[in-house]
Parts: structure tokens; C-alpha cells; sequence
């Protein structure tokens, strides 16, 4: 009886440390982060499953509005005078981009794993990341 317990103990404790790194390691490959930036500083970054609408504001005065929508991110609005961003198709996908040269703002699809890899100052970003979802 005992042993039995020991052993279904074990197999829930391996079965959530599987789980726990499937969950952590297969989105991985879909990218779970959307970064903005401007001028190549990071300005923002979202959550690629929540839902958002969010509207830059380019130091130029420019304006391009981020939508992200079931997992995939696009320009639904921008004032540049060629629009290439808006008709650009959406992203999901790691290392996919979404770029609007009048503004010098490139939207891109990063994990949060390797986010570092991006930028200096916006240290510790796992950790503030979970702040700004709470
Ligand atoms: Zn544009």
C-alpha cells in the first residue's frame, strides 16, 4: 500500500515536471512575446495571447496602431504615408517582423526566454513581464 502511494507520488511529481516543461518549451517555437520598437529600443512588449489594441506613438509624431488578435499580431492602423506596415500580413511566428520604416517601428515576435537577447535596459525581463500581466 505504501509503496503504491510512493509510487503514484512519484509519477504526479514527473508527470508535473513534464508538463511544466512542455508548457514552458513548445510554445517556445510560436513565440509568446510581441516587442515594439522604436529606433531600435524596445518601447513595449505584450502577451501574444491576450488580446490587445495598443497605438504607438513614434517620436515623430507618427502613428501606427498594434493590434493582437488570437495569436497573431498586425498594424491594424498607421499614418505613414506609404502603409506598408498595415498591409503587411500578421505575425505569430519567432523572429517574424512587422516593420514601418516612416516611423522606424519594428514589431517582432520574440520568446520570453531569449528576450535579453534584444536589449540592454529592459533587464530582468521574465520578471517584469509577469508584473505587467498581473
Ligand atoms: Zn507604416
Amino acid at each position: 500500500m505504501k509503496r503504491n502511494d510512493f509510487f503514484l507520488l512519484g509519477t504526479i511529481l514527473l508527470l508535473s515536471v513534464v508538463i511544466f516543461f512542455c508548457y514552458r518549451f513548445i510554445p517556445r517555437q510560436n513565440g509568446d512575446l510581441v516587442v515594439i520598437k522604436e529606433n531600435g529600443t524596445t518601447i513595449k512588449t505584450f502577451p501574444i495571447e491576450k488580446n490587445t489594441i495598443y497605438t504607438i506613438h513614434a517620436k515623430n509624431g507618427g502613428i501606427n496602431v498594434l493590434q493582437i488578435k488570437n495569436g497573431f499580431a498586425s498594424v491594424k492602423n498607421a499614418d505613414c504615408p506609404d502603409k506598408l506596415c498595415v498591409h503587411q500580413k500578421k505575425i505569430s511566428k519567432k523572429g517574424e517582423t512587422l516593420v514601418c520604416l516612416p516611423h522606424k517601428i519594428i514589431i517582432s515576435i520574440q520568446s520570453a526566454s531569449d528576450q535579453p537577447e534584444s536589449d540592454n535596459e529592459s533587464s530582468n525581463s521574465e520578471e517584469s513581464f509577469d508584473g505587467v500581466v498581473q
